[in-house]
């Protein structure tokens, strides 16, 4: 039988005209996806051709507007292909994603390398006073002018060559970094008999024997180097032989020797990084990264991370003269180590801030602080939110909403994703189906949050720790960045923003959460219904500043040698052990706390570049969500109209609309200070609380 409208069944290649357009999930599946790809890819290129080809001259319209016409059903493709890849893979999807990578990889180089399409782009750029441009078009013209030049348009041939070289080699090193990290994790056991489990709670022997089981120790128990495996172990474990070695082991990795050392790969990377950027004509690779940022330059970026570092260090020392203490009093007759900190805080934060997870758990349900994050955007910026039953998703417990504005006009579709199944990688984020946009009519955006909660029993209830429902609200805070995104241009809608700015909405969000007022009211027990004991409320709210010394120095320390890496201008041979140590020394790193991540392992840094020489982007975030609560504080009203209009205008409806700068200036009336970050991370000269 000859099969001739093979092309007509594929859902991925028709109109979708269910409600919002939502893709068809039902009628999707996995052999649909390569035929899509290959077509909406050929369409693509002949977009970006024509656009390229056009005899008119460019202006404003047959170039950027075109471009942000061009490749609209790759985009739907890609996007809910990425999105089952992330949250509902198997087999299949796994092997179209390896094939299918390279491939989009290619797409989006040779799109780069397209001198004539650079070439309108660049006319208009140099034209730019003359064409009328209003400032989002502006701001949109600059991006893809920006996105040309950072990839090496109107560079000479043989330094496009070169380019590509250290690309594709950098790519190999990324790789080969990440799996070295993951085979030193994998290679490394501690064995422990029964004498060796003094200490640990019952949880943790469970999951370790399953471990010992799952590779053939029957009836022992393992520690691994997973994150998960080791650090509550060094939490707990009473044994400091063990801790030791477990914490001598967990350090090195990438740093053993052999195949897996990953010193020569770091230091090659930083070096290709800092060609790459002289190619580009920055100074050094930090001022590279850093020039499409909200902190701009490394020094702003440098100066934030020292005005925290100082009196971060002063607390950690303050912690570390009571956990000396209690070691003391313990018997114990030594000085602390970096394998002796977890363990006595753990101690010390039993004694000051207690409280049993049973205790607290029956008052955080998942439906209720759904219902609080709804809410939160309801009080804020007047959305009201109505389940629908209507929509096959991808996973039967995946659940919809109509979010609807204040004039109950439809803003966006919100799919909730929330609990862990074997399909979904770990972790929570926030994803698009549809961003929004308006370039021709407005289009609403299908926002998606996907969480990793285990599922109540049957007809019970789903609890949540104290953290699961934080999480919640910061993925619901991604999520009203993309809801409320109010822009024409696709490119610079919702949470397409610099990678110091994107946290900030989701971050911010979370302060609600912690507010009194929203725990008394959404948080009651599930049998009585009554609210959260004060007494346990305050204590859950206070926990928050313990140990945030530690913290904060552990963090800061891998964010300045992230900084000082990538600031060489033109690295040699660089040592990693000894660089390492020469800035840890000269930063003053106190002898008891190590980097969160040494060099030879900082997968943020060194398995790719999403992070790299931007590890600082996550303190720069907070410095503006506890700057930017303090707004709602100092009006006294947590939901004050005239601060939660701006908060939209200027932020969560913003996208890249605007300079972050002044984006954040719009919304506060003036540039972020740093005191909010000390006072909530409980690091101002004052000690905060008992503890
Ligand atoms: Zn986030």
């Amino acid at each position: 039988m000859v099969e001739t409208a093979a092309d007509q069944k594929n859902p991925l290649l028709e109109p979708w005209t269910g409600p919002f357009e939502a893709p068809p999930f039902g009628r999707i599946r996995p052999e649909h996806f390569r035929p899509a790809f290959d077509l909406a890819l050929k369409e693509a290129r002949a977009e970006n051709a024509a656009i390229a080809a056009d005899p008119e001259p460019p202006n404003f319209r047959n170039t950027i507007e075109a471009l942000e016409r061009a490749g609209r059903s790759l985009d739907r493709v890609a996007s809910v292909f990425f999105n089952l890849a992330s949250a509902q893979s198997n087999d299949e999807i796994e092997a179209i994603e390896r094939e299918i990578a390279p491939v989009l990889s290619r797409h989006r180089s040779d799109f780069f390398a397209n001198e004539a399409l650079f070439a309108r782009i660049a006319a208009l750029k140099a034209n730019e006073s003359k064409l009328g441009l209003d400032p989002q078009q502006a701001r949109v013209l600059e991006r893809y002018h920006l996105n040309f030049t950072r990839n090496g348009a109107g560079l000479s041939a043989e330094a496009k060559a070169r380019l590509a070289d250290i690309g594709e080699r950098l790519a190999t090193l990324g790789a080969a970094f990440g799996q070295n990290v993951l085979a030193d994790e994998k290679s490394w056991l501690l064995v422990l008999d029964h004498g060796d489990l003094d200490g640990l709670p019952a949880s943790f022997v469970a999951s370790a024997a399953r471990a010992a089981a799952d590779r053939g120790y029957e009836g022992q128990h393992l520690v691994t180097l997973a994150r998960s495996s080791v650090e509550p172990f060094l939490q707990f474990s009473k044994r400091r032989d063990l801790r030791e070695k477990a914490f001598r082991a967990w350090s090195a990795r990438g740093e053993n020797g052999g195949a897996t050392d990953n010193r020569a790969i770091a230091a090659e990377t930083v070096r290709l990084r800092a060609e790459r950027a002289r190619l580009l004509g920055a100074p050094s690779f930090a001022h590279f990264r850093l020039a499409d940022t909200m902190a701009k330059t490394p020094e702003a970026a440098l100066s934030l991370l020292r005005s925290v570092w100082a009196p971060a260090r002063d607390r950690a020392a303050e912690e570390e003269a009571a956990l000396q203490d209690i070691a003391a009093s313990d018997g114990g007759n030594f000085k602390l180590a970096p394998w002796d900190w977890r363990y006595y805080s753990e101690i010390r934060r039993k004694q000051a801030y207690d409280f049993d997870e049973s205790e607290i758990k029956p008052y955080l349900q998942l439906d209720r602080l759904i219902e609080a994050a709804f809410y939160v955007a309801s009080r804020l910026f007047r959305l009201s939110f109505t389940e629908r039953f209507d929509l096959e998703l991808y996973d039967k417990d995946a659940r919809a909403w109509t979010v609807m504005g204040p004039g109950g006009a439809p803003v966006a579709l919100f799919i909730g994703d929330y609990f862990a199944r074997p399909s979904k990688r770990s972790g929570a984020w926030m994803s698009d189906f549809r961003g929004q946009q308006k370039l021709d009519g407005e289009e609403l955006p299908i926002i998606v949050n996907v969480m990793n909660f285990s599922k109540g029993g049957d007809g019970e209830p789903s609890f949540l720790s104290f953290d699961d429902a934080r999480t919640l609200f910061h993925e619901f805070g991604h999520g009203l960045h993309g809801m409320l995104s109010d822009v024409i241009y696709p490119t610079i809608s919702g949470t397409n923003v610099a990678r110091d700015f994107v946290e900030f909405p989701s971050q911010l969000y979370e302060h609600w959460l912690e507010q009194p007022e929203i725990l008394r009211r959404f948080a009651p027990h599930c049998k009585t219904g009554e609210p959260m004991p004060e007494a346990l409320l305050q204590k859950l709210l206070n926990a928050r500043r313990f140990n945030q010394g530690f913290a904060t120095v552990e963090y800061t320390a891998s964010a300045l040698v992230d900084l000082e890496l990538h600031l060489d201008p033109a690295p040699g041979d660089i040592d990693i052990t000894a660089f390492e140590r020469k800035e840890l020394e000269r930063i003053g790193m106190p002898d008891a706390i190590t980097m969160r991540h040494r060099t030879p392992h900082f997968q943020h840094v060194f398995s790719g570049d999403s992070y790299s020489a931007a590890y600082y982007s996550y303190l720069w975030s907070e410095i503006l969500d506890a700057d930017g609560f303090e707004a709602f504080v100092e009006a006294g009203d947590i939901f004050d109209p005239a601060a939660a209009r701006r908060l939209k205008d200027f932020v969560y409806a913003g996208g890249d609309s605007r300079d972050y700068e002044e984006a954040y200036r719009g919304f506060r009336g003036r540039d972020p200070l740093p005191e909010p970050l000390l006072r909530k991370r409980g690091l101002e000269a004052a000690p905060a609380g008992d503890a």
